[in-house]
């Protein structure tokens, strides 16, 4: 059967635009920065090849810039896509100036074939390198299957591109980017692939995404935005078992706040959730990176300190205190106080419940000896 090569760029074109179209009825409204992204780089291609098609019968430069500009953009969109799933990606800067100088120059070099052509897909093909290197090492961790298969698709167009490239430059057995020439045709194949297998990939990364998100939530207390009881015993063991492996020092805080419902009583619920989140707030900013805050429950909340044993501890304690005692009376309107108890991994304890039993243990006899201080295990 022999392939048209129209017809095949006629049908990837609408393969696109109906793409384009379905991400955002699927997607619904209120998607992330990242799925917007990757919407608006399927519509770009997909307007892309519509004006390749285009040029061969109406303003043959303007749409063939127009359509090399949008390829670009495309491009440029998914590497923010990433940039949002994976975090900070490389070469940013060299791509974008790509993504200006690629349909720049093609523009200005129209009237020399070679020129044209040679410029347009040796830095388009630079471009797509560019982006499959971003799908690599992530910031935090990320689903590999997806990225390898976006990175495969990736990878496909740019050697195709460059081939073209380099057949268009350098050789005049490449008269036009629409004749029939065996290349254009495996490289038209090979993109409608890519495109399948690469729109896949780009839906499984959001679905991630969102799962991620989900994962979050459920690890997060609702009203103070610190983890709840489940988050932080789950980042709890990790900790715990990162102190042992490094034979690292870790101090357990259990902190309660005292005479709570009396506040709730005395100045109503609204304001003892303002007293709830003044005091997980100036827990984390009295933390370090790398310490934990979490709320195990009503009004008491778990501070686990890493690298630090019982001095460190008792300095947490009085900064948490003075700064509560300044900030309740200024934000509130009164004074806020707490109990505590802290705890200091022994050298046998290797379960985090032993740990945090002890503390508090020692946070009740906080409570029994008169309420506002903090007990050592
Ligand atoms: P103690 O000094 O012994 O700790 O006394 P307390 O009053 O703080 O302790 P108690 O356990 O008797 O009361 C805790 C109160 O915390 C009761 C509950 O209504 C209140 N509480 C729990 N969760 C929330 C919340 O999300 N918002 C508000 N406003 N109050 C809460
Ligand atoms: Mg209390
Ligand atoms: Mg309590």
């Amino acid at each position: 059967m022999p392939l048209d090569f129209l017809t095949l760029m006629a049908v990837m074109a609408a393969n696109l635009f109906m793409i384009s179209a379905s991400l955002p009825l699927i997607m619904g409204p209120g998607v992330s920065t990242a799925a917007r992204h990757v919407q608006a780089s399927m519509l770009l291609q997909a307007v892309a090849w519509a004006a390749i098609i285009a040029a061969g019968t109406w303003w043959d430069q303007a749409l063939s810039t127009v359509s090399v500009a949008c390829n670009a953009l495309a491009q440029w969109m998914l590497y923010r896509a990433l940039r949002e799933w994976l975090g900070e990606r490389p070469l940013q800067s060299l791509l974008l100036a790509l993504v200006v100088i690629t349909p720049l120059g093609y523009t200005l070099a129209f009237d020399h074939y070679a020129w044209r052509v040679g410029w347009a897909n040796l830095l388009m093909s630079a471009i797509l390198l560019i982006v499959a290197r971003a799908t690599l090492y992530p910031a935090h961790y990320a689903d590999p299957r997806w990225r390898r298969l976006l990175m495969a698709c990736l990878v496909t167009s740019a050697a195709f591109t460059l081939a073209r490239g380099l057949l268009g430059a350098f050789t005049d057995q490449y008269p036009s980017f629409r004749t029939p020439h065996p290349v254009n045709l495996a490289a038209a194949v090979a993109t409608n692939v890519s495109l399948v297998l690469g729109t896949v990939a780009v839906l499984v990364a959001w679905r991630a995404e969102a799962e991620q998100k989900l994962r979050a939530l459920a690890m997060t207390d609702g009203l103070t935005g610190v983890l709840n009881r489940r988050g932080f015993n789950k980042q709890a063991e990790n900790m715990l078992s990162h102190a042992w492996r490094h034979h690292l020092p870790l101090t357990a805080l259990v902190l309660d706040l005292d005479y709570f419902k009396q506040i709730n009583d005395t100045h109503g619920h609204e304001t003892g959730d303002r007293a709830l989140k003044l005091f997980a707030r100036l827990l984390e900013e009295t933390c370090r990176t790398g310490d934990l805050v979490g709320r195990l429950g009503g009004e008491e909340f778990g501070v686990l300190l890493l690298h630090n044993s019982a001095p460190a501890g008792i300095a947490f304690d009085q900064r948490l205190r003075n700064r509560l005692q300044t900030l309740s009376m200024a934000e509130l309107g009164f004074g806020l106080d707490y109990s505590a108890g802290m705890a200091v991994l022994l050298p046998a304890e290797t379960r985090l419940p032993d740990l945090m039993a002890r503390a508090d243990a020692a946070l009740y006899l906080a409570k029994a000896q008169g309420r506002g201080r903090m007990v050592e295990a």
